[in-house]
């Protein structure tokens, strides 16, 4: 079965998201992506990738991603998330994290841990 791979970028972090996109751009597309409105319209025009749209994050794409993951459709999260900005749609971040957590789904927030899965993930999928 594919890896089905949440993808959701801050504002400040969208363009290290199509970076790391670009660099997993291989693997990524032999998986099954899901991504909130803003961040997967990047990766569709920006890497060519094929991406299930979510709504934006701030109108509720964080929860229906959530919702998913709860429904076990989702195998991991990339969510590279903005420490120095706050963002109105917190408790929403804050659910899906949580969501991530209560399901042992792993969740990666930062660039580094989000190498480490992209490159893990893609040998356990060899
Ligand atoms: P976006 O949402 O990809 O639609 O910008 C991400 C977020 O802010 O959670």
């Amino acid at each position: 079965m594919k890896a089905r791979i949440a993808l959701i970028a801050h504002d400040r972090k969208k363009d290290d998201m199509v970076a790391l996109a670009t660099e997993y751009r291989a693997f990524l597309g032999t998986c099954s992506l899901l991504a909130t409105g803003t961040t997967g319209g990047r990766l569709i025009d920006e890497v060519g990738l094929q991406v299930t749209r979510m709504h934006s994050g701030p109108v509720g794409g964080d929860l229906q991603i959530g919702a998913r993951l709860v429904d076990g459709e989702i195998d991991c999260v990339v969510f590279l998330r903005d420490p120095m900005t706050p963002q109105p749609h917190e408790p929403d971040i804050n659910a899906l994290v949580r969501a991530c957590d209560v399901h042992n789904i792993p969740c990666a927030t930062n660039l580094a841990s989000a190498h480490l899965v992209l490159s893990q993930l893609m040998l356990q999928r060899r």
